[in-house]
């Protein structure tokens, strides 16, 4: 449902970071609450964010120890979406699309639960991958989810959110109390900034290094993350195709590093030999918000005398695109029970 409405607004919000979870719980919250006025704060906004470089498979990587019951009910949501977005004329220009291709499986009796929430998993078993990807020494499953592809998803996001009445503001937020005269409710959505925002040391980086290529001849994503130093996937998206990677907790370095650049190349053309043949783009390192589990919850905090609700929506890993609709869902309930109670209490 989308609402408008002249009337005087019912909270005024606010939300730091203008990432891929910022812009998903900005246009949830307006879509969602009624006579919510709603403001994006961020240092970095979109194409310059995290997620924009990302492939943006649906895919639920690097969780740590996030319940796999609220990763699965978040990728559920996700998909949902991406589902219905895939059935509207705006899917190819919020690169939004069905992809399918080989998750190597190993000893990851997680990913066998995928089967409920992705569109399709099917085991294949060490014996035929053997003949399919002679590289390649274990089970795996043939899967197929959606891309939500990074840049065009966030410019897409932004637009809707900017069309539904959200306002955006390009600004260094030092401490939460500098918003506490002016907002009734703050939603933290600052990835890796919330180690140095609300002092989070549990946040740590997980650093990836990818290469983008041009190879119109891969048609699926593959993917072998077994081992983190060993590390390999192909993730074709519309124009290029990316390919990684690595995920080195606590490395802060975006610089290019040559050596992981020669093993991530020569990892893919183990996979697939083939890939010799496409042609350079470019390199990119982006820092993934680790955290031993997602943080979404809501805080009480006390400034210079005002009540605010803080609610934190961080942390996501590798995983920030895969759960960001579902995450901004449970931000959107947190938000109004809070309202609730809030109008309640004044009763
Ligand atoms: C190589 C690589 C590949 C990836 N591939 C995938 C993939 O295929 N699928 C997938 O689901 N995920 C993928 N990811 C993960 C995904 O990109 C991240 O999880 C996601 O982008 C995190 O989004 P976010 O909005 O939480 O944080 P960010 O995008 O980092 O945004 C944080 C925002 O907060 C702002 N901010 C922080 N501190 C402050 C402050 N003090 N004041 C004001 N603003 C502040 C920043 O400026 C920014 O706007 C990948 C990541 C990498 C590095």
């Amino acid at each position: 449902m989308e609402c408008f409405s002249m009337s005087r607004p019912t909270a005024k919000v606010a939300i730091v970071g203008g990432g891929i979870n910022g812009f998903s719980c900005g246009v949830n919250i307006l879509q969602s609450i009624p006579n919510t006025e709603v403001t994006i704060l961020a240092e970095v906004l979109p194409p310059n964010t995290t997620g924009d470089n990302a492939a943006g498979l649906i895919f639920p990587f690097a969780i740590n120890e996030t319940k796999m019951e609220s990763v699965l009910k978040w990728v559920k949501e996700t998909i949902v979406f991406c589902n219905q977005m895939s059935l509207t004329g705006e899917a190819a220009a919020a690169g939004i699309f069905p992809q399918s291709g080989f998750y190597v499986v190993g000893d990851d009796d997680n990913a066998l639960q995928y089967k409920d929430i992705l569109l399709t998993f099917d085991v294949i078993s060490a014996e035929k991958m053997k003949v399919i990807m002679p590289s390649i020494n274990s089970k795996a499953a043939f899967a197929t989810t959606y891309v939500m592809e990074g840049e065009p998803f966030l410019a897409w996001l932004t637009k809707r959110f900017r069309r539904y009445g959200g306002n955006v503001q390009q600004v260094k937020i030092h401490s939460l109390s500098e918003l506490s005269s002016k907002y009734d409710i703050i939603v933290n959505c600052t990835g890796m900034g919330a180690k140095e925002l609300v002092q989070d040391n549990e946040v740590f980086p997980v650093r990836g290094q990818v290469i983008k290529v041009k190879a119109p001849f891969i048609k699926h994503f593959f993917i072998d993350q077994r081992n983190d130093l060993t590390m390999t996937y192909i993730i074709p998206t519309s124009e290029t195709v990316t390919v990684g990677g690595t995920a080195q907790k606590g490395n802060y370095n975006v610089d290019v590093d040559l050596s992981d650049k020669k093993r991530i190349m020569d990892g893919a053309c183990r996979m697939i030999p083939n890939l010799k043949n496409c042609t350079y783009i470019r390199d990119w390192v982006g820092l993934r918000p680790g955290r031993r589990s997602v943080r979404l919850e809501k805080e009480t905090m006390h400034f210079n005398g005002k009540t605010i609700s803080v609610i934190h929506n961080y942390g996501h890993g590798g995983a920030g695109l895969t759960l960001s609709w579902g995450c901004a869902k449970d931000v959107v309930s947190l938000m109004k029970q809070d309202i609730a109670n809030k109008i309640s209490s004044r009763l």
